[in-house]
């Protein structure tokens, strides 16, 4: 009896185990395959590989447009991200997956909800497109909302409270214009206290307004489209020219800046002249990923390998008659246009 237990236990498994698809499953001789999920992989993704840009990104409309420069021209980043910083960001995508999750249960009985919508403005004065991804979009029976999503922390959630930040009005002004709907908000929450603030956005004649938590009252925004784009001309022409631009943000008047140490071999905090105290721009101090190479310049080996690269790309973007931009590793690059002489 015992003798015949133990085969038929083994036919009963493989009976039940072979529908479960996806499941483990036993092989010829009744074990189970030692292939155990590579969890090391979540824990410790690889680096994800800095790519020269194609396109501007919407969320990246304000800031340093040295900056973006840098970005466009895959200049070698001197100051890599923290791993605190990097979870800080990944806390931020985790913050929004939850709040689509919660659009979605709330939502999805009266209409439709859809998350991460690619979204691609061309404007003919500009030779890349305006590229970005809408957080959220709710569909109510033909009215459609667009939401954009920020978490907060700290003292950008005190000042999200009092007004929204100009880099998410630019990011969804380029929206509105990529993808027309009936309402537009930015919503901003904290990621400790949950306390949040929704916005909703609108555009009249050219002039960018909101209004919080759906009051009747509009304001203004201090913002030019125009000069948005301006900006963006001018960064294309810097990266033709391959000179980095000036460290201004012409739309927002905002100037990025350091101070040196005596030797000029540090970004110091602050510097005193006369009795002034002067500060450097917290980007600039801690933040941006390019600052030693902007503002201490590169060392002799990072120099060989940058203009390696640049050679490199050169060559790819010539024998593809100037259109870029996909070299054969995979690395993507800039047409500038002028690498045609080189
Ligand atoms: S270090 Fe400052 S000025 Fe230089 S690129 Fe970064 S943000 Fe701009």
């Amino acid at each position: 009896m015992l003798l015949l237990a133990r085969p038929l236990f083994w036919l009963l498994s493989l009976l039940w185990l072979k529908p479960c698809g996806g499941g483990p499953m036993v092989n010829e001789n009744g074990a189970f395959p030692d292939a155990g999920l590579d969890i090391l992989r979540i824990l410790a993704p690889p680096p994800r590989e800095d790519r020269a840009k194609v396109s501007h990104y919407a969320s990246g409309l304000v800031g340093c447009p040295r900056k973006d420069y840098f970005r466009w021209t895959a200049a070698p980043i001197s100051n890599p991200r923290s791993e605190s910083s990097k979870k800080k960001m990944e806390a931020g995508v985790l913050a929004h997956d939850m709040f689509s999750m919660r659009l979605h249960r709330h939502f999805d009985r009266h209409g439709e909800v859809t998350s991460n919508i690619a979204v691609e403005l061309v404007d003919s004065r500009l030779e890349y497109p305006i590229h970005g991804y809408i957080d959220d979009q709710v569909d109510l029976q033909g009215v459609v909302h667009v939401v954009e999503y920020k978490s907060t922390q700290y003292r950008t959630t005190d000042r999200a409270l009092e007004a929204p930040l100009d880099s998410g009005l630019l990011q969804l002004w380029a929206y509105m214009r990529a993808k027309p709907a009936n309402h537009h908000y930015l919503v901003y929450e904290d990621r400790g206290s949950k306390l949040g603030v929704s916005y909703e956005v609108t555009e009249k004649d050219e002039q960018l307004f909101w209004r919080k938590n759906s009051t009747t009252l509009w304001t203004p925004v201090d913002l030019s489209w125009e000069a948005m784009i301006k900006k963006l001309v001018m960064i294309e022409k810097a990266v033709g020219s391959e000179e980095a631009p000036d460290r201004l943000d012409p739309v927002t008047n905002e100037r990025y800046v350091a101070y040196l140490s005596k030797d000029g071999n540090k970004i110091q905090q602050t510097k005193t002249v006369d009795g002034e105290t002067f500060r450097t721009h917290w980007m600039c101090m801690g933040y941006c990923e390019y600052r030693d190479h902007c503002w201490l310049g590169m060392n002799a080996a990072q120099a060989e390998e940058a203009e390696a690269a640049r050679v490199e790309a050169r060559a790819v973007i010539k024998k593809r008659g100037g259109k870029a931009i996909e070299a054969e590793d995979g690395k993507l690059s800039f047409d500038p246009g002028k690498v045609q002489e080189a």
